[in-house]
């Protein structure tokens, strides 16, 4: 209690900045099994709300492609949809590791679901709670935390991992911005009031050329693009709408510009660092729903006079399961703790990795039924694939923890 008044104190008087708040404010406590008292409750809280309205559903959600309006509206009267945000805005000010906990019981009961409530909170409501002005909360915050949707859009047609190369130009006129550009894989911007857009006033100078606005749906001259098909062993959850967008013309005031025109990379990397915490325990859900499904089967499943449990192959890859969601819950954990780049790239490359290796095991067990879309193995699949590509693919995840390693032992 002391601890929090202090580090409360800390952030009035502006020594420390929010997030690092947050982190310490969790790091003070111990976490894993012993999770705080609030941790506790929004982890049952969630748990109860994924078996409630989210696992009776997830296959009609994912096979029909519905975006699922109603669980959002509830998952909004628990306080979820404003998690970290400041009460003074609506928000519960709880810290990453509670959210990371709710996320991951929410993907367990509906990939799709948890997706939303991670890309909203993480990567959109943190931001603006963060770093934007009073007036900027005002308008793109309050809302937002009771049932607006927010959206982040950096990616575009020809830059996904390569940020620094966007071409969506933000022009000066005035006390304005102009944007004009195109946007790729925005996830729920088919139903999003507002987006968290990059543009670069100057390619020319690649990362320092970046800004970051704020920029409601409904102005003039942002145009969605067709839902895209996502599908398949390459997908994740149909029921999580992705879409481009363009802009043309696009009018912003200067009071939309968040941070300094040039700071817009720093702020797209920082957030980044958070909304692979997301990711993370976006995949250990959905883990966690393989390594059940398995267990349930196998337990009910009898092939040469016995449980498929109680085959020496079975049981070594239920084993292998659970040690890989355990290994990805630490890691997640972790990084939810003490937030770096090095330790959420860490914990999205192994959570994304396990889940993946998790999911596979979980079709193998089911055997035949592990291929048919009556059962839910095939979705976890699906499911679990995506994490390795969306939020930063694997493969730079291993890049950034390899070049911070080699950092901190002066090795570069
Ligand atoms: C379902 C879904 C939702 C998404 N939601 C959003 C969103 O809300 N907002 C948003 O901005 N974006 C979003 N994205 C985009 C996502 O972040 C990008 O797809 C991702 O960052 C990879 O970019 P890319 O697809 O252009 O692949 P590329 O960058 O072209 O990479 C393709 C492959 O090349 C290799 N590669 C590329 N660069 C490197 C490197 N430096 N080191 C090693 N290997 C490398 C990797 O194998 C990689 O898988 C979403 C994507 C999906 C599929």
């Amino acid at each position: 209690m002391a601890t929090g008044v202090a580090l409360k104190s800390l952030r009035l008087n502006n020594l420390l900045s929010a997030s690092c708040v947050k982190a310490l404010a969790s790091q003070c406590r111990s976490f894993t099994s012993q999770l705080t008292e609030q941790q506790k409750e929004y982890q049952a809280l969630s748990k109860e709300f994924a078996d409630k309205y989210l696992k009776p559903n997830a296959a009609k959600h994912d096979l029909e492609g519905r975006f699922p309006f109603d669980v959002i509206k509830k998952l909004t009267a628990t306080g979820l949809m404003g998690a970290c945000v400041d009460e003074e805005y609506g928000g519960k000010g709880l810290d990453y590791l509670t959210l990371a906990v709710a996320v991951e019981e929410l993907s367990r009961g509906c990939a799709s679901t948890g997706m939303i409530v991670s890309i909203h909170n993480f990567l959109y409501a943190n931001l603006v709670n963060e770093k934007g002005t009073p007036e900027q909360k005002d308008l793109f915050l309050r809302d937002y935390t009771k049932g607006s949707l927010g959206c982040f859009a950096l990616s575009e047609p020809g830059a996904g991992t390569d940020v620094a190369s966007i071409r969506t130009r933000a022009k000066k006129d005035g006390d304005h911005w102009i944007l004009n550009g195109e946007k790729s894989w925005v996830t729920t911007a088919v139903e999003g009031s507002a987006n968290i857009i990059f543009a670069t006033f100057d390619p020319e100078l690649k990362h320092k050329g970046i800004a970051c606005f704020l920029v409601p749906m409904d102005v003039d001259g942002v145009f969605r693009g067709r839902k895209e098909a996502i599908m398949s062993v390459s997908a994740c959850s149909r029921a999580v709408t992705s879409c481009a967008l363009t802009l043309e013309d696009v009018r912003v005031p200067q009071s939309y510009l968040v941070g300094e025109p040039g700071e817009g990379f720093k702020i797209a990397m920082e957030q980044l660092d958070q909304g692979r915490i997301g990711i993370a325990a976006h995949a250990v859900g959905i883990a966690q729903a393989a390594l059940d499904t398995a267990i349930n089967y196998a337990k009910e499943r009898q092939a040469f006079g016995k449980p498929l449990s109680r085959l020496p192959s079975v049981k070594d890859r239920l084993t292998d399961m659970c040690i890989l969601v355990e290994t990805a819950r630490l890691a997640t954990y972790r990084a939810a703790t003490e937030v770096s780049t090095k330790n959420s790239a860490m914990a999205k490359y192994i959570a994304g990795r396990n889940a993946a290796a998790v999911a596979d095991h979980c079709v193998q067990i089911l055997g035949g039924k592990g291929l048919s879309t009556r059962y839910s193995a095939e979705r976890h699949y699906r499911d679990a694939r995506g994490t390795q590509i969306y939020g930063g693919v694997t493969d730079i995840q291993k890049r950034l923890v390899g070049h911070f390693l080699l950092k901190e032992h002066d090795a570069l």
